[in-house]
């Protein structure tokens, strides 16, 4: 296979930039586990901070935000709402089942957002022995297989509206939370007042190496110390990855609106080419879904061709393509995608 040029099967896949690992080299580090590190620290109080939260805690990765979330919120046996295709129910290798004894309740809609209407009838107490009570919602802000969509505000404030009439805790898997407060110009802070829990991602549009910080409320955040710990995710002098996060979320939200941009260019040039279309139509923030299916090549046919041009793109089935744009690609490498793309198609 020749050499990856240009790769948009992720947001996971940018590398440290020189600034970010000066920033990394010079931080200032102590023994994390003791609560002595300043710069994870900082980070920790830096999140809380833009997000309005009480207290805040770093950890090595999302997967593991989500599971001490469930892990403190959800007691064994009870239930959690959320849409099919959350990444906590489909990517997180069966977690809050496997450690939580949690079951899951999946929510059909198209496109990964749902409202109150859509869950009032399915959210339980358990006021019948016999019944299941629900003990969590979880929404992902954007909707990552929903094609980055951005749950509305308004939509969020119903759906913890009823949450709070029953006495659920409600979750946001903020992945791509800035992705969201980019495009929409609605705070962080002000999604996040709707929920007693949600996360951020180092790792994913913000160009870290490694990282996820998870805040709620200084009782929930003590409760979850412990969980790191259980989970081997406490650790020692992480500071010089919290020094990454530190800088990401100084330099790199603001510019989430270029990949927005680019995302829109690349989506754009390739539902011009014969036989691919858009499966959530034009992007909301930097996730492009594709179905190829019309081009009389199946998804992964095409993904090959591109490799072939130093092109990773990410294969979700025979059909359907995903590309994901990021800090490490720019609007010249999406002429070349679809140059690319029309090249590999038409050739078939
Ligand atoms: C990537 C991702 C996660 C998991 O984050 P990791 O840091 O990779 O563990 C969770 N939820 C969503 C929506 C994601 O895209």
């Amino acid at each position: 296979m020749n050499d990856i040029r240009i790769d948009i099967s992720s947001d996971t896949s940018t590398r440290p930039d020189a600034d970010m690992l000066k920033a990394m080299a010079e931080a200032v580090v102590g023994d994390e586990q003791k609560r002595a590190d300043p710069t994870v620290n900082a980070l920790q109080e830096r999140v809380a901070e833009i997000c309005g939260t009480e207290a805040a805690l770093f950890l090595p990765s999302g997967t593991m935000s989500n599971l001490i979330a469930v892990l403190v919120q959800c007691p064994r046996g009870s239930e959690i709402i959320a849409h099919r295709a959350a990444h906590l129910f489909t990517m997180e290798a069966g977690g809050p089942a496997a450690l939580g004894g949690a079951m899951t309740t999946p929510v059909d809609t198209p496109g990964g957002i749902f409202t109150r209407a859509d869950i009032e009838p399915m959210v339980k107490q358990a006021e019948k022995k016999h019944w299941v009570g629900t003990s969590m919602i979880e929404i992902e802000q954007t909707s990552n297989r929903g094609g980055g969509s951005i749950w509305p505000i308004e939509t969020i404030a119903e759906i913890t509206d009823l949450a709070r009439e029953k006495g659920v805790v409600m979750h946001m898997d903020g992945a791509r939370l800035f992705n969201a407060t980019v495009a929409s110009g609605i705070a962080a802070a002000e999604y996040a007042q709707h929920f007693d829990t949600l996360w951020i991602d180092l790792s994913k549009g913000l160009g870290c190496p490694v990282g996820s910080v998870l805040t709620g409320s200084r009782d929930f955040i003590e409760k979850a110390w412990p969980w790191k710990h259980r989970l081997g995710g406490a650790m020692r002098q992480a500071g010089v990855i919290a020094a990454a996060g530190l800088y990401a979320l100084e330099n790199n939200i603001d510019r989430l609106a270029e990949d927005h941009a680019n995302a829109a260019q690349l989506a754009e040039g390739l539902a011009a080419i014969d036989g691919i279309t858009l499966k959530w139509g034009m992007p909301q923030t930097n996730l492009v879904f594709l179905n190829v299916e019309d081009t009389g090549l199946t998804g992964p046919e095409i993904a090959a061709g591109l490799a072939e041009r130093g092109i990773s793109i990410g294969i979700d089935n025979d059909r359907e393509l995903r590309a994901v744009t990021h800090l490490d690609v720019t609007s010249a490498d999406m002429d070349d995608v679809i140059a690319a793309m029309s090249e590999v198609v038409s050739r078939k």
